[in-house]
């Protein structure tokens, strides 16, 4: 199955300020690191990801939100809170964050069967419906659940977060809607402090997953194995969403977790036999945190070569 890596440039105008760790080195370290493996880079389709629309936004956030972040980044910029920030290119990074996760749905569900990765800035999976958070700004994720069910009646969708830190705003945006199933693993205790085990949500299609720091690898992939297996017993997902956030590498200056390169292959390959099993394979995955830059570039490559 073929690979689209969608990005758009517009992604690295999300200025952060200096000595900010979520800055558009991040992104560029996954084009180098490509560079330095050309089987894949010459295999993927490489596409610029168009920008969501504000009624697309709005399907998983508020009006008057989503006009504030527009107000404040046309106006040059400011703080949403203590570590997340708007400047001037941030209305556009955010939509084509936002856009380029739904032309991954569009393309996993229009016949052309192709699966995606998007390497987009700012994350997402913090914000929720009417506030920013964690560096996040609208739920790239999230919304492109909900954009999969409207524009291509999709019923079940199944989305996995493997990001160091609790999805807390993914989860507020899905929790009351039982045809999403939501996975996280997240480091505990850790920022942002929510995504106890016991915390299922209000229709228990919530499968939170918290894992010390400093574990052998191996606990992390068996430990999150169990929770999609446990998440898909009689729930046959018909596309699998990713936050795929690299600072559960080993290193990361934001995460405790240990992973390797071979287990970011590990997972993406189960993930991959499971969605071929499950729907034709479709899968759309997306760029969260990971803030060792070179480690999340060779990591997104290995993440890309397992989904070829
Ligand atoms: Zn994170």
């Amino acid at each position: 199955m073929s690979v689209a890596l969608i990005s758009h440039s517009d992604c690295g105008r999300h200025d952060t300020g200096w000595g900010h760790p979520e800055h558009v080195g991040r992104i560029r370290a996954i084009t180098k690191a490509l560079r330095e493996h050309p089987e894949v880079l010459t295999t993927l389709e490489h596409v610029e990801a168009r920008h969501a629309t504000e009624d697309e936004i709005a399907l998983m956030h508020a009006r008057p939100y989503i006009e504030h972040v527009r107000t404040l980044s046309r106006a040059g910029g400011g703080h949403l809170d203590a570590d997340t920030v708007v400047s001037e290119g941030s209305w556009d990074a955010a939509r084509a964050g936002a856009g380029a996760l739904l032309d991954g749905v569009d393309f996993a569900l229009s016949g052309v069967g192709m699966r995606a990765f998007c390497a987009v800035r700012p994350p997402g999976h913090h914000a929720l419906a009417d506030r920013a958070m964690g560096f996040c700004l609208f739920g790239n994720v999230a919304i492109a659940a909900r954009y999969a069910q409207q524009r291509h009646e999709l019923g079940r969708v199944l989305i996995v977060d493997w990001d160091v830190h609790h999805g807390n705003g993914t989860q507020a945006l899905v929790e009351h809607d039982a045809s999403i199933h939501f996975v996280s693993m997240h480091q505990w205790p850790w920022y942002p402090g929510t995504g106890p085990a016991d915390d299922r949500g209000p229709h228990q299609n919530v499968w939170n997953v918290p894992m010390a720091h400093g574990l052998p690898a191996e606990r992390y992939v068996e430990a999150l194995t169990r929770a999609i297996d446990e998440a898909t017993r009689g729930f046959t997902p018909e596309l699998v969403l990713v936050s795929a956030g690299f600072d559960s590498m080993r290193g990361d200056p934001l995460g405790g977790f240990t992973l390797e390169i071979e287990h970011v292959e590990a997972l993406t390959r189960l993930l991959v036999d499971r969605a071929t099993a499950w729907c034709s394979g479709r899968i759309v995955s997306a760029l969260e945190g990971g803030y060792a830059p070179e480690r999340v570039g060779e990591a997104c490559v290995a993440h890309m070569r397992a989904m070829l």
